[in-house]
């Protein structure tokens, strides 16, 4: 399978012959990378070199060996289908030996490139040639593919060429071919001061284009190391908090079964306590003194709130395991509606509270728990209710919005600051207003309510201000948005 130029001009690799091992930097993966890329430029490359051959040989006048000129062009693609070969055959051999491989080739490339360009040069005029400064593109490659050392080795080796091209010509063991410029202005390969410029000019080109590229090359090296190093301490610390998450939910799990048995385990014997209190009070179990019954009506009551804890915990427990002891089904909100309006009835006409109903006439059913959503209804209404002053109005709004159903439940009652705002859905946390209003309270209702839109891939919103009423806002998607599903328990 061949790599793919990818639509950035970078190459991908072939995902089933070469696969980087989890610690090869970056940089090696680039090197493996543009090895490929360095192939497919020079098959582009020879084109234009033939093509300049055959330009300069129709457009100037000149008596260039343009035989031998077009000859040693075809070595560059014969030289680049056996690098290609090779890289193949590594590639084939696995991943480690293609990076054990990669810098050798990429040096032997270059290397090849050097020597087919000094040989082009020199049999086109020498230092005559402009394309002597050629020689830089390498330079730059090799900078960012190769080590500092490497990129200055390649320096070295350009020089040595273009040096030897210009001082054999000079001394006349190498044969000069005149160029068009040479044949406009003969004489420049002898020309001590032309030599030694052109020389000087390539030297310091080739260096220092080195010295510039392989500093920015070793910086942005430096870089890639940190964000390497970074990241893979970011991951560390992703693993270690998906780790301590997992405790977490393990603990919840826990806490919430063993809360789940303690408050089971106190419910009938606290049952069957205000079972016997009640036949005392009642007198069932002969007449007792006034003060007697009183007492044992307090009794009853601490016993009644008691038990209203451990309903309220039961179904918290229940809740946040996303199961409220009912099956999940098609739930019709309307009807539910009703039946939990009709059940709060009597406790708001004892405080002159109306509940008024709004309901739109298009509504999606809702897949869920039908006992859950109906605890819901009952805690936010309730709650509606109970912190409501009295004779007042407490609307509850059933509408269609965004594929599912939107409840609002709205009262005058006596709202709550912005810090209780940010705290109501905590468990067993009561507002200072709430408490001074009505001691009848576990703090665990709202709770309960957000665990179980949760449960439904819902959302709740509170808005609310002190003494004005509040609003609760909660949205739960309809059948047609599937968004919700029965949690796995
Ligand atoms: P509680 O049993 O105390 O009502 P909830 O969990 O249902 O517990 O509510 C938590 C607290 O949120 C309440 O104690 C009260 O301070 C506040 N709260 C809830 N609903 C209302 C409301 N409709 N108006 C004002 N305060 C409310």
């Amino acid at each position: 399978m061949e790599p793919r130029s990818a639509e950035d001009g970078s190459l991908e690799l072939p995902a089933t012959s070469y696969k980087p091992s989890d610690d090869l930097s970056l940089s090696q993966m680039e090197l493996i990378e543009r090895i490929r890329w360095l192939i497919n430029l020079r098959w582009l490359a020879f084109v234009g070199v033939v093509i300049t051959i055959l330009a300069t040989r129709a457009l100037f006048v000149s008596s260039l060996p343009w035989d031998r000129l077009l000859v040693t062009s075809l070595a560059i693609p014969a030289y680049n289908l056996v690098l290609l070969l090779h890289w193949r055959h590594v590639n084939r051999a696995g991943s480690r030996q293609l990076e054990r491989a990669s810098s050798r080739l990429a040096n032997i490339q270059i290397l090849c490139d050097l020597v087919a360009l000094g040989t082009l040069i020199h049999l086109s005029g020498g230092i005559e040639n402009p394309f002597g400064f050629y020689f830089v593109f390498h330079m730059v490659i090799a900078s960012f593919l190769l080590s500092v050392r490497a990129a200055f080795a390649q320096a070295t080796v350009a020089f040595a060429i273009f040096v030897s091209v210009a001082l054999g010509e000079y001394y006349g063991v190498l044969v000069h071919y005149y160029s068009p410029v040479g044949v406009r202005t003969p004489g420049l390969h002898f020309n001590g001061l032309a030599v030694l410029g052109s020389t000087w000019v390539i030297g310091t080109s080739l260096y220092v284009t080195v010295y510039l590229a392989t500093s920015i090359a070793t910086c942005l090296r430096r870089r890639e190391d940190q964000v390497t190093a970074l990241s893979h301490e970011i991951k560390r610390h992703a693993d270690d908090l998906q780790v301590a998450c997992d405790k977490l939910a393990a603990i919840e799990k826990a806490k919430s079964a063993y809360t789940r048995k303690v408050a089971h385990e106190l419910r009938s014997p606290l049952a069957a306590i205000d079972g016997l209190l009640r036949c005392v009070a009642e007198d069932l179990k002969g007449e007792i003194a006034d003060e007697a019954r009183e007492t044992v009506v307090q009794a009853r009551r601490r016993l009644h709130e008691l038990l209203s804890v451990i309903r309220d915990l039961l179904a918290l427990a229940a809740a946040t395991q996303g199961k409220l002891l009912g099956e999940w089904e098609s739930v019709d909100i309307r009807a539910l509606l009703n039946e939990v309006v009709t059940q709060l009835a009597d406790s708001a006409k004892e405080r002159g509270i109306t509940i008024k109903l709004e309901i739109g006439r298009e509504l999606p059913e809702v897949h869920g728990d039908r006992k859950g959503i109906e605890e819901l209804l009952t805690n936010l209404i309730g709650n509606a209710v109970k912190y409501s002053y009295a004779n007042g109005e407490v609307v509850v709004r059933l509408y269609w919005r965004r594929k599912g159903v939107q409840i609002e439940v709205v009262d005058s009652g006596i709202g709550m600051d912005e810090v209780d705002k940010e705290n109501v859905f905590e468990e067993f946390y009561r507002a200072g207003n709430a408490r001074e209003f009505t001691p009848d309270g576990t703090g665990l209702g709202l709770s309960i309510v957000k665990s179980i839109v949760d449960t439904h891939a819902g959302s709740i919103t509170l808005e609310s201000k002190k003494g004005q009423g509040s609003r609760f806002i909660v949205w739960l998607p309809g059948i047609e948005s599937r968004q919700a599903k029965r949690p796995d328990v």
